[in-house]
């Protein structure tokens, strides 16, 4: 099987969660098998190219998973944009919308020399409200965003939009 039918037949739909009416994307057959998994790796990890970037950004908790391997590959170092209060040390905050209600991600102050370059990780691009906040706090704390990669973007969402322009990788798009 060719690496996008892998990863699209291990990508496994949900109906009704986290709510009624929500169709998720289950990405936990595609970690448990250890092709597909390493394929999403590589794939990231040559589009770039080793050395490119500086800094990861993992957004917690499924994003974390992709990114790490990447970072490692990559010879990035790897940083964690996280919900409010799970980090330590001083942080930015960024407040997002959500369909009901908001959301709030954190990183830490320190996280970048200036200047780092940096290229933000995460499972799915949905609406684009989490990746335009972690974009904002990788701005925010000095780093300068090189592209945003994601294992599937729902491209009815239309995401995208609301990236002013970012570079977006999506190994599949549906
Ligand atoms: P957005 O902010 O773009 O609407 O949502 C993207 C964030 O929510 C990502 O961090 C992603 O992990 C999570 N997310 C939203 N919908 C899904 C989904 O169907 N499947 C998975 N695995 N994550 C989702």
């Amino acid at each position: 099987m060719d690496l996008d039918k892998l990863i699209q037949d291990r990508i496994r739909d949900v109906s009704d969660y986290p709510k009624p009416g929500v169709l998720f994307k289950d990405i936990t057959p595609l970690l448990a098998d250890h092709v597909a998994f390493a394929g999403v790796v590589d794939t990231v990890v040559n589009h770039y190219g080793r050395g490119t970037v500086d800094k990861i950004v993992g957004i917690e908790a499924r994003g974390f998973i992709l990114a790490a391997p990447v970072a490692y590959h990559m010879g990035a170092g790897f940083v964690p944009v996280r919900k409010k209060g799970k980090l330590p040390a001083a942080t930015y905050e960024q407040n997002y919308d959500l369909e009901y209600g908001t959301e709030t991600i954190e990183m830490h102050t320190d996280a970048f020399a200036p200047g780092d370059r940096v290229l933000i990780v995460d499972d799915v691009l949905a609406t684009g409200g989490t990746a335009c906040a972690a974009a904002e706090l990788v701005r925010r704390g000095g780093g300068e965003v090189v592209g945003l990669s994601v294992l599937m973007e729902l491209g009815f969402l239309n995401g995208r939009d609301k990236l002013d322009g970012l570079d977006v990788h999506a190994l599949v798009t549906v």
